[in-house]
């Protein structure tokens, strides 16, 4: 099949390179002339774990190119894919300019075209009559027969590619026979074996995708709020919730207190799920209230280290060991490590930082840290470690090595990485979230 991927960001170069890979004549087409550089030398202008890799095998094999070109890269295709962003705007509504913009050029690279059928299909993000609004703006003026679809994608930054070979299901919103049948034919490979392929209106369709981020920033909002109920009763949340998480109806899944959730997804998706509620007259509450928890809890985590140096970070050094917004990622959209960064540097601190993958792009949006080439290099002399990201290098540090770094063996732990028991062993002073502190009172962690 000839797929034209409109935006080669993550969604659409990982889409694009997967088809491609299934067999099928992909054109991924971008406005970014640097990011299309980087693009046809085989190599993805953002870190995600095997796709480089991939991407070379299908740029040899013919079936993946890179095209700046609307004409032309639109010209043969029979599906194409809108890929593009929806980031907030500064209205704090969802951004559908990049969206409607791809409508007018694909309307004007091929809309004059008679008998010419060609699927396109929304995958962005967007927000419930987006795809019908693309649709009329792809009609209007036009004699092409465009057959609109929805499509919705759900990878996870860090394992998209697995993601994508092996979906845990495809959700697709169609109105007619022609789209159907093209995405059925198109996903054929990917489906089976307990992954489904669901076929819904288009609408219902919009709808899966924000239901579905909504719920999983929902579970973390909710274990943040009772972590801090375990904070101030005394109570270790990491034991609530392996109590809590032993009934099935809950089930155990991200379930994960710590400084909240951030990314291109769950923030914007939250917020544009609000937009909708103000929009249908139908507020939605405990979105809102997501959100504002998420909000507090990064907050907080920086007050809390603020306060425990007396309300001044005059003339002291802090390290931070993450700041991509999750592992496996070198994205730092809506991170909560830079508002602890600028938080910190407010009162007054010194930062240096250590992350596996996302120093370049954490310094186009806060340059006031001193990366530093490792994890030990980063605490050199520091009064405080700060942890902000779950890499699995951060998980079993050689601790006496720590201690033997940094000028005081204090953590403030926003992932919940190491127990009490092994902190107070190696004499730590140990702050995490919704577990009492590790300071030089003897604690009980029932947890190994
Ligand atoms: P991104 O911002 O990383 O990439 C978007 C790309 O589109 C950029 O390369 C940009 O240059 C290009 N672009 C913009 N206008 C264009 C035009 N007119 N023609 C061609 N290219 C154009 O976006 P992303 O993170 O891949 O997200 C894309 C959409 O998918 C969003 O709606 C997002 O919410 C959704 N989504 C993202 C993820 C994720 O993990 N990043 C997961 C699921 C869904």
């Amino acid at each position: 099949m000839n797929i034209t991927i409109v935006g080669t960001g993550y969604v659409g170069l990982v889409t694009g390179t997967c088809f491609a890979n299934a067999g099928n004549s992909v054109i991924c087409l971008d406005v970014d002339p640097e990011k299309l550089k980087t693009l046809s030398k085989g190599e993805a202008p953002f870190y995600e774990p095997g796709l480089s890799e991939l991407m070379t095998s299908s740029i040899e094999s013919g079936n993946l190119t890179f095209s700046g070109e609307p004409e032309s890269a639109y010209e043969n295709a029979d599906i194409i894919f809108i890929c593009v962003g929806t980031p907030t705007g500064e209205d704090g509504r969802c951004n559908l300019s990049f969206v409607m913009g791809v409508a007018d050029d694909i309307a004007n690279a091929i809309g004059a075209q008679k008998d010419r059928e060609v699927v396109v299909v929304v995958k962005s993000t967007v927000p419930v009559g987006t795809t019908h609004a693309v649709a009329a703006r792809l009609s209007k003026s036009s004699v092409a027969n465009f057959c609109i679809a929805n499509n919705p994608e759900f990878l996870r930054e860090g394992c998209a590619i697995d993601n994508f070979l092996q979906p845990d299901r495809i959700v697709c919103g169609f109105e007619d026979d022609h789209a159907k049948n093209t995405l059925t034919e198109l996903y054929g490979p990917f489906v089976g074996d307990g992954r489904p392929l669901l076929f819904f209106d288009i609408c219902s369709s919009e709808m899966v995708k924000y239901a579905s981020n909504a719920m999983l920033a929902c579970k973390i909002s909710f274990i943040n709020e009772i972590a801090t109920l375990c904070e101030r009763n005394g109570a270790n949340i990491e034991n609530v919730r392996e109590g809590m998480c032993a009934d099935n109806r809950i089930g155990t899944q991200f379930y994960k207190s710590g400084i909240g959730y951030g990314g291109s997804c769950f923030p914007k998706d939250t917020l544009a799920v609000m937009e909708m509620g103000d929009d249908l007259d139908a507020p939605c509450l405990v979105n809102t209230a997501v959100h504002e928890l998420n909000q507090r809890q990064r907050r907080w985590f920086a007050d809390r280290i603020v306060k425990q140096f007396g309300g001044s970070l005059e003339g002291k050094k802090v390290a931070i060991w993450g700041l991509a917004f999750k592992p496996q990622t070198d994205d730092v959209r809506d991170a909560p490590s830079i508002d602890i960064a600028r938080t910190l540097s407010s009162f007054g601190a010194t930062i240096s930082a250590y992350d596996p993958e996302a120093s370049e792009t954490f310094l186009k949006e806060f340059a006031d840290v001193h990366i530093a080439p490792d994890m030990y290099s980063a605490i050199d002399d520091v009064d405080a470690l700060v942890i902000c990201t779950e890499w699995e290098e951060f998980h079993a540090p050689d601790f006496d090595k720590m201690k033997q770094h940094m000028k005081e063996p204090v953590v403030f732990d926003g992932r919940n990485l190491y127990t009490m028991e092994c902190m107070q062993k190696h004499d730590f002073q140990y702050f995490s979230v919704g577990r009492p502190d590790v300071v030089s009172q003897p604690v009980q962690d029932t947890r190994e």
